[in-house]
């Protein structure tokens, strides 16, 4: 057995821990760039206990999903606010946000400098500034990650600042930020939870730590995802989702994602389309279609026996064969209403682009088993 295990410097979860981050905050810096979404409203009690424990802190909204624009602009504000902390609190968009900022105030230089794919892709050698990740919704896992993805908009892709350096200083994972989420993006965040929990159980780079966290994160999101879609106000359930959004955080992070993902850095660049809602379109069809190859050509697959299990997980059978694992997540996207992939504007024209890009993206690389060009075509025709 060998591997390697990283996450947050400290990881704090349970009901009302929004309580304890300013205090832990005044032990980190002095004036802290307060990254939220759109709207600032929530972030009020936060603002408050900051002043309150002798922090300034200057605010900064980000409407979508970071830009290389947008992380150039905020990294000069927060410079002139000398800025020695990033506090973020928001949707993955707003903590891989300032994430990014915490990268660059510590380093030198350009966001390109450091990008993956686009950029220069040199290694950021500095630690971030320190950083605190408070996510309001579940499902990125982003506050154990460390990466924070950015489009490009130019170049119509996404990709990655990466370092272990990135890791937040410290996570604070409150379920009661999660009660008010909107049914849509409750589903599309809890099925990005589960797809990344599921991709890295399968992965090639799966290990001993990562596989139980990915369990147990399948067991409680199978049975608490149809169950806050159905009530928003099921604070058990609520909590179940966030602790399995951690699990998935904590897994991706160490054990690489699949074909899922490999899909969504495209088409989350090309199209207006959040995240989530990517994943919940192709999370089935990609499963399906991983499946069926591993039947074909590795049917003797330690992948094969892990789609098994992770049928047994969701159904609760103890006899189920992976295809049951595959119709239950079908049924689970019916169930929650999950778009397909041409409510974004995706139609065949766009096919051998996106088939070229995922074959090369990064997460493409842990998928369990190689698929073709066919195979991948197959996938995101579905999906459409
Ligand atoms: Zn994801």
């Amino acid at each position: 057995m060998r591997f390697e295990f990283a996450t947050a410097g400290r990881i704090l979860f349970g009901e009302g821990t929004l309580r304890d981050v300013a205090p832990a905050a005044s032990a980190m810096g002095r004036r802290a760039l307060l990254v939220t979404g759109k709207s600032t409203e929530r972030a009020s009690a936060l603002m408050a206990g900051l002043k309150a424990s002798g922090l300034a802190a200057a605010p900064f909204a980000v409407a979508g999903e970071p830009t290389i624009a947008l992380i150039r602009s905020g990294a000069e504000y927060a410079r002139g606010e000398r800025c020695d902390l990033v506090i973020a609190m928001g949707g993955g968009s707003a903590i891989d946000c300032g994430k990014a900022l915490a990268a660059m105030l510590g380093n030198p230089g350009d966001p390109l400098d450091y990008l993956e794919v686009i950029g220069a892709g040199r290694p950021l050698l500095d630690p971030s500034a320190a950083f605190i990740a408070i996510p309001t919704t579940a499902g990125t896992g982003s506050e154990v990650t460390r990466n924070a993805v950015l489009a490009s908009p130019d170049e119509q892709v996404k990709a990655s600042l990466r370092s272990a350096g990135m890791l937040p200083r410290l996570a604070v994972i409150d379920p009661e930020l999660t009660y008010g989420l909107p049914r849509p993006i409750t589903a599309s965040t809890g099925l990005d939870a589960l797809t990344q929990l599921i991709e890295p159980y399968v992965s090639v780079r799966a290990n001993p730590m990562t596989d139980q966290f990915s369990v147990e994160g399948i067991r409680r999101a199978a049975v608490a995802l149809p169950r806050v879609w159905d009530n928003g106000a099921d604070r058990a359930a609520r909590a179940d989702m966030s602790w399995a959004s951690l699990l998935g955080g904590l897994s991706l992070a160490n054990a690489g994602l699949g074909a899922v993902h490999g899909f969504a850095a495209p088409i989350g660049g090309m199209f207006p389309a959040p995240h989530g809602a990517v994943c919940a379109a192709v999370l089935p069809h990609a499963m399906a279609i991983n499946v069926r190859a591993l039947r074909q050509r590795a049917p003797e697959s330690d992948a094969l026996r892990r789609y098994e299990e992770v049928a047994r997980l969701v159904t609760g059978s103890a006899h189920a064969m992976a295809e049951d694992g595959v119709r239950w997540i079908a049924e689970l996207c019916r169930r929650l209403e999950v778009p397909p992939l041409r409510t974004y504007g995706v139609d065949d024209s766009h096919i051998p682009l996106l088939v070229e890009k995922a074959a090369k993206a990064s997460s493409m690389k842990g998928n369990p088993i190689v698929l073709d060009a066919e195979e991948l075509r197959e996938i995101v025709t579905r999906a459409m």
